[in-house]
Formats: structure tokens, sequence, C-alpha cells
């Protein structure tokens, strides 16, 4: 019998867990092809998240649990996830119940027809015109600047092949956007579509200011097309410049010196001055991701485990 593992990332989700809990494991038990383990990753939680899970690891022994020492974010627990599933397929999955758990059984079908990667994509009806608008956007820049290809409403809701995930695992960079990983990685990709739920409880993690983070990380980690679109608008800042002083000096030769040039100046200036700022700023992200890749840090550091054989206190492989 294959088994499969799911990974649940869990960040102050006490609300919630126990429920995600039940319906997770009921679903998995009517498959009949597979055994599972449930493997929760608690990123360093501040309210009884890990206690619950304790709690049900110690009444489920397919239950594993994972915690770190503080909240080192999503995509590190993801990571942890991941090197710790023992499964012939991993699926990863939010711990609010926004990810249907019966699409784990769909998965499973897929993943017996012979994909590697099985996505679940959210379709979104019920949002609000903003929002729609405001992802279409993120997604068309995004697309532009990137080499890997992202789709709306596709997310961390996966499954993996074992294939898939040692492939994932072979890829030991610090500044993860699994996002633009899970593409980059190729094979071929199932899609199974689902209705956006929300939260049973507790509140998203994800203000404005994460999103935007999120954003900058996605385009940055994954090319270095910024750089190159900051040359082009020297080059084009440059020219215009010329032109700009050369119309100004045959102006000055045949008509003397124009007094009233402050606003050109102050304009020019000023923009020129936004314009260094941005480029300062993305180069500055580049070295300093290069800064971190560099240090090769473990990307979390476990507190407690239950996985054997026990993994190391960090997590470079
Ligand atoms: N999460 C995590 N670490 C974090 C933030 C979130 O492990 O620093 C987990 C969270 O517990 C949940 C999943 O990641 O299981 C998605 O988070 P959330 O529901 O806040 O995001 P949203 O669904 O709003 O995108
Ligand atoms: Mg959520």
């Amino acid at each position: 019998m294959k088994t499969v593992s799911l990974i649940i990332p869990c960040f102050n989700e006490s609300d919630s867990l126990k429920q995600t809990y039940q319906a997770i494991s009921d679903v998995s038990q009517r498959s009949t092809d597979f055994s599972h383990e449930i493997i929760f990753v608690d990123d360093g939680s501040q309210d009884n998240t890990f206690s619950i899970i304790y709690d049900i690891a110690a009444a489920d022994s397919r239950v594993k649990y994972i915690t770190f020492t503080r909240n080192f974010g999503k995509e590190a627990a993801m990571l942890a996830g991941l090197k710790n599933a023992s499964g012939d397929a991993v699926i990863i999955m939010d711990a609010d119940l926004q990810h249907p758990p019966h699409l784990i059984l769909d998965m499973l079908e897929a993943y017996k027809d012979g994909f590697h990667q099985v996505v679940a994509k959210r379709t979104r009806t019920n949002e609000k015109p903003l929002r729609k608008w405001m992802t279409m956007f993120y997604y068309k820049l995004i697309n532009k600047l990137i080499d890997v290809e992202l789709v709306d409403g596709i997310g961390d809701f996966r499954l993996l092949s074992r294939q898939a995930v040692n492939t994932l695992l072979s890829m030991p960079e610090y500044n993860r956007f699994s996002k633009g990983l899970f593409s980059w990685i190729g094979y071929e990709k199932k899609v199974i579509e689902y209705e956006n739920q929300e939260r049973v409880a507790g509140s998203s993690k994800w203000g404005f200011g994460k999103l935007l983070n999120y954003a900058i990380d996605g385009i940055i980690s994954f090319n270095s097309k910024p750089l190159r679109l900051l040359i082009y608008m020297g080059i084009i800042i440059t020219l215009l410049n010329m032109l700009y002083i050369g119309v100004s000096f045959v102006q000055i030769l045949l008509f003397g010196i124009d007094v009233p040039g402050y606003f050109t100046l102050i304009s020019s200036v000023l923009f020129l001055g936004g314009v260094q700022l941005i480029s300062i700023g993305i180069l500055g992200e580049y070295v300093g991701r290069i800064f971190y890749e560099v240090k090769r840090r473990p990307e979390y550091v476990i507190y407690h485990t239950n996985v054997k054989p026990d993994p190391t206190q960090t997590s470079r492989h």
C-alpha cells in the first residue's frame, strides 16, 4: 500500500486545528489505496496550537509534529514538512480548511494516473472587484518579469510525487519562493478547480504589507530581469537628457540664456533622484539575497518533533 503525507503548516491556528484534523483524517481514511500520515508544522505559534497538536499526536500515531523555535514563515514550514515526509506522495494544505479536504481523494486519483504534480486551483466568483483587479494586475506584472509561469488561484495546495519532492529538496536556496519553485521544477500538472472558501476560524496572516513583500520576493528571487529593466531605463533617461541638453544648448546659442529654467531643473533632479533610489533599492535587494545565501543559515530551527529518525537541529542538507 502506498502512503501519502499531509503537510499542514500552522501559525496560531488553535481555533481551527481540531476541526481541520478531523476533516482531513476522515477523508484520508476513505481512501482504500493509500495509508496516510499527517505532519503538523507549528511555525512558532504564540497561542496553544502546539498543545492541541501534541494531544492529537498522542491519540493518533499517524500524526507527526515539528515545532519551530519561532515564527520562520510558511515557506520554512512547508520545507520542514517536505524534508520530514516519508510518503510516496505529499499533499500540502492550509490549517484553516480553506483548502477543501475532499480534494485529497481527487488528487490521489490523479497521482495514480501518473501525475507528479496535482494542483488545486481556486476560482474567485465571490470576491470584491478591486481585489480581483489587483490580483489580475499582480499576475500580469509578475509573469512579465519572471521566467516561470504563475497562475492566479494556484497556490501551495497541491500533491507532489516523491520524485517531485526530491527535486524540490535538491534546490538548496535560502530565499524560497515556492510558487515559483513548483513551476520551475516542471512535470506535467493536473489542475483541479475548487470554489474559494472562507477560513473556519482565526484571521489571515497576510496584511497588505506582507502581500507587497511577497510580490517583491516573487519578482526578485526568480531572476535578474529587474536589473535589465534598470539598464533600459537608464539608457532611455540618458538619451532624453542628452536630447534636452542639446536642444537647450542650441536655444542658448540662438536666443541667449533662458532664465525661468527652474521648473525643468527641479523636475529632472527629482525624477532622476527617484529613479536612482529605486535602482539602488533593487540592487540592494539582490546583494542582500546573496548575503543570505552565502551565510547558508538553516531555514528554520526545530524545537520539538516526533518524526523519526530525529532530524538534526539544523535543516541544511
Ligand atoms: N502560516 C504559517 N506561517 C506563517 C503564516 C501562515 O505556517 O507565518 C500558515 C497558516 O497557519 C495557514 C497557512 O500558512 O495554515 C496559510 O495562512 P493564511 O490562512 O493566513 O493565509 P491565506 O489563506 O489568507 O492566504
Ligand atoms: Mg487561509
